[in-house]
């Protein structure tokens, strides 16, 4: 049994040098590497249970999430965990209020390519879970209770509405909270993923879970590290000062 989880956070997957962009075939050669290595996801809802019961983690065991929606999930990430058996979670921005159809996609976000709702259901009958992630994406601490209200309790509502199943998962824009929206996720979620680096641990907060994002996972040398033991070592070193993370990610390029 293990007293620490990875929760890894991805956005598109695609080739691109943005931050938020994961190359695709890195992504399936990872995934099938740890699929053979024994890894196998847990659901979110699944992690926090062990929280709740202070119960150890599986070994091996990991939880895949991917922020905003973006197509590219469907496109490329969606093959890979039916091949490997596994399960993600992912976490959409509806782009507003407006009424949607089945075939049509959500609002783009900086020009990328979103989700479709029939792609949305489609992986959802596969057991991907779907979590909300706003209406419009802000940094929920600029704003006044009544619209931080309205983005994370309408993003629920919407969603549930459209696929007819209890939402109860929920990421913060850019990963940003503070106590309003801490206190008021709590009101309507099970959980809320921050982007606060780090392992998960059995005294974590299920309202500000950290994860490791996959920036930090982009060569091979690194991803390699979530099988080799040293995986904490380098998410530690990530926390250090930037002189001597440059020196600890120099030797891992
Ligand atoms: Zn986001």
């Amino acid at each position: 049994m293990a007293d620490r989880l990875p929760i890894l956070a991805f956005h598109d997957l695609k080739g691109d040098h943005s931050a938020i962009a994961f190359p695709p075939d890195l992504f399936r050669r990872f995934m099938l590497k740890l699929h053979q290595q024994g890894y196998r996801t847990m659901s979110l809802l699944e992690a926090i249970n062990h929280l709740r019961l202070k119960k150890p983690f599986p070994e091996r065991s990991f939880v895949i999430t991917f922020d905003d929606g973006y197509e590219s999930v469907y496109e490329e990430a969606f093959p890979v965990l039916q091949d490997c058996g596994m399960t993600a979670t992912i976490f959409l921005t509806l782009g507003g209020k407006g009424k949607v159809t089945s075939g049509e996609r959500l609002p783009a976000i900086e020009g990328r390519s979103m989700l479709n709702w029939q792609e949305i259901l489609e992986m959802k009958q596969w057991g991907v879970t779907l979590g909300a992630h706003t209406l419009t994406h802000p940094d929920l601490t600029r704003l006044p209770p009544d619209r931080m209200e309205a983005e994370i309790r309408d993003s629920k509502e919407i969603i549930e509405d459209i696929l007819g199943t209890p939402i109860a998962c929920f990421a913060y824009p850019y990963g940003r909270y503070d106590d309003r929206s801490h206190r008021l996720v709590q009101q309507h979620f099970a959980c809320a993923c921050s982007d606060d680096l780090g392992l998960v641990t059995l005294k974590g907060d299920p309202f500000a879970l950290k994860r490791v994002d996959a920036y930090y996972l982009r060569t091979e040398k690194r991803f390699k590290l979530m099988w080799t033991g040293l995986f904490p070592c380098y998410i530690r070193a990530l926390s250090i000062p930037r002189g001597i993370r440059r020196f600890v990610q120099n030797g891992l390029r």
